[in-house]
């Protein structure tokens, strides 16, 4: 059965067999950031780096914690990619060397181009109690990444609705929304939500590999189980899926082209040489200008690790 074929029948058999081709799912590991809070690392993996230009995804809570207990992630560097966090509970206060500072809330996109270099810091406010949250890194494709880092926020991103899910197009193009978070490659993020028990066909572009995360809940992909503690990937090459989602699931997905060249990731960093991350790691070692300062934080800045002898491409 080829391609054409498959969007041409309804779901069947036959085609739940041939989409499985295309599909992979692996175990996310948990990793700790900041003062004790425990996420799940869905990317990279060993089994996968990259899904298109989205080379990190953090998920982290949902989470209840007592007034003053939230995250405080202190001053850090970034080059070479830029963040992306979608605010699903809770709210978070995000101050960075460029002058910015921006709390975002549910429902909004934080998205900070660290280009050549910039510094941040990310606090949870005292009254907080509630945190969840996705953040992603995206990596700048080769003319992009020493471009001058920006900071910007969007408050509203726009909502398609199809088979009682409610679609929320984070990045790109999906069911006729079109996102406004300015990204440098072809990519899309989406946020999906069942309203209530359902099944749908969505459509997906073959040139695009894709993820599916579970926010909240599970949900079943082409007949794989998605849960908290795996990612569904989806190689290149078909053009839709069927999913299936209780009532109150939540679920994210991710996908791109390819992403063109293999990038080095290190700690904060993302480049294309060892010696251009070590140049950033010593730079933020003796507080270079270029990663400027956030001067009404008042807790330490993070050190890097020890620069590593030999690292290693991913794709
Ligand atoms: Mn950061």
């Amino acid at each position: 059965m080829t391609n054409t074929n498959f969007t041409e029948v309804s779901h069947s058999d036959d085609c739940e067999k041939y989409v499985n081709q295309f599909i992979q799912d692996f175990p996310i590991r948990a990793a700790e950031i900041g003062k004790g809070t425990v996420i799940k690392r869905a990317l990279p993996s060993r089994q996968k780096r990259m899904i298109g230009a989205w080379c990190f995804l953090d998920h982290a809570g949902p989470v209840d914690f007592p007034q003053g207990d939230g995250l405080d992630v202190g001053p850090h560097p970034h080059i070479g990619l830029q963040t992306f966090t979608w605010m699903i509970e809770g709210t978070m206060m995000h101050t960075d060397s460029i002058g910015s500072k921006q709390l975002i809330r549910p429902k909004q996109v934080n998205l900070m181009t660290a280009g050549y270099g910039i510094s941040h810091t990310e606090v949870a406010p005292d009254t907080e109690t509630k945190m969840h949250a996705a953040q992603l890194w995206i990596a700048l494709p080769d003319d992009k990444i020493n471009m001058a880092p920006q900071f910007d926020h969007y408050p509203e991103l726009p909502v398609a609705e199809k088979d009682d899910i409610e679609f929320t197009v984070l990045v790109g193009d999906f069911l006729g929304q079109h996102s406004p978070v300015k990204v440098h490659s072809e990519l899309l993020g989406v946020d999906l939500f069942a309203k209530e028990a359902t099944k749908s066909i969505i459509p997906l572009n073959p040139k695009y590999e894709y993820g599916f995360l579970a926010l909240e809940g599970d949900a079943v992909v082409n007949g794989h189980t998605l849960n908290s503690d795996n990612m569904v990937v989806l190689e290149p090459g078909i053009s839709q899926i069927e999913i299936q989602l209780p009532q109150g699931s939540r679920l994210l997905l991710i996908g791109g082209e390819p992403f063109e060249s293999p990038i080095l990731l290190w700690w904060n960093l993302v480049g294309r040489t060892q010696e251009e991350l070590k140049l950033a790691t010593e730079q933020w070692i003796n507080h270079d200008v270029r990663f400027g300062t956030i001067p009404d934080y008042e807790g330490a800045r993070l050190e890097a690790p020890t620069f590593p002898d030999k690292m290693r491409p991913s794709k």
